[in-house]
């Protein structure tokens, strides 16, 4: 990979995730490239980094503790339910696609979907996601790049769900003005639709084309829209009580502003397979 594809990658995640990481790459001893990612706000030596390690046909992720990121680990071992769920349904639907997903807390290997795990003094973390992909040379074309970046969105993503990082100001959700719904709902979906990590999560699952038209905004409009998308909440808010917890997987869809708007013609809102189907017709 070039110079200008550490650089894009770094820009490109940063994009997605809501959150800027700075990218540096290299080679291993044995030939094969990687690039590392790491979160340009957090103080030197308090966070991690990302290692993304392209091999023949295979790509490799990793995290790599910083030096004093013992205050950052342990809080992650204590993160909230809805902060769990989110990273265990990323993870969940890596491996459904296909990926290998190692975990470990303290030195020992865990499952990551093991309730227990959680609040126990964590003071190290180890995460690494294998995913073999046909025909990936490390040739650096829009294809590779491409799925590096899909790959490297949900590991990341998955991270970011409990570790509490400080988050930058994502745009989403901008199209709700005219929404034929109370002002009380309107609110309470535009902040399902605008938490970071729910947004975050619902890209890295289901990425950033439209769901029910397929529009992928930087095939049409180039670079400047290059993963714009909108994040909408599928559940009838009349089945949401107070203390519901978000499934990205199921709950979140990426629409484009259209057929986001379209689907909130309606209240409960339009599903995608309906958006999908008006489209047919
Ligand atoms: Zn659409
Ligand atoms: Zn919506």
């Amino acid at each position: 990979m070039t110079v200008a594809g550490h650089t894009q990658l770094a820009q490109r995640i940063s994009r997605d995730v809501g959150m800027e990481f700075h990218g540096h790459a290299g080679t291993e001893s044995n030939g094969d490239r990687w690039i590392r990612l790491t979160p340009a706000a957090v103080p030197e030596g308090h966070g991690f980094d990302v290692k993304v390690q392209m091999t023949w046909r295979r790509l490799r992720l990793s995290v790599e503790l910083q030096r004093f990121a013992g205050e950052l680990v342990r809080a992650m071992g204590e993160s909230k339910e809805a902060g769990r769920n989110t990273f265990r349904t990323i993870l969940e639907e890596s491996v459904a696609r296909g990926a290998t997903v190692q975990f470990g807390v303290n030195d020992n290997a865990v499952q990551f979907d093991d309730e227990s795990l959680w609040g126990k003094g964590w003071k190290r973390i180890e995460l690494r996601m294998s995913k073999r992909l046909p025909g990936f040379d490390g040739a650096a074309t829009a294809e590779e790049l491409g799925m590096i970046r899909r790959w490297t969105r949900r590991f990341v993503a998955a991270l970011l769900a409990i570790a509490p990082l400080e988050a930058q100001e994502t745009p989403s959700g901008e199209a709700l003005e005219g929404f034929r719904e109370g002002a009380a709902k309107v609110t309470r979906t535009v902040r399902y639709e605008r938490d970071r990590r729910n947004r975050t999560a619902a890209i890295a699952i289901h990425g950033t084309a439209c769901l029910a038209c397929g529009l992928e905004f930087g095939s049409v409009y180039g670079e400047v829209a290059d993963g714009f998308i909108e994040v909408h909440h599928t559940v009838p808010l009349a089945k949401v009580g107070e203390g519901y917890i978000v499934n990205p997987a199921k709950d979140l869809v990426p629409l484009c502003p259209n057929c986001h708007a379209v689907a909130h013609r309606r209240d409960p809102p339009f599903t995608v397979d309906e958006i999908t189907e008006l489209l047919r017709e």
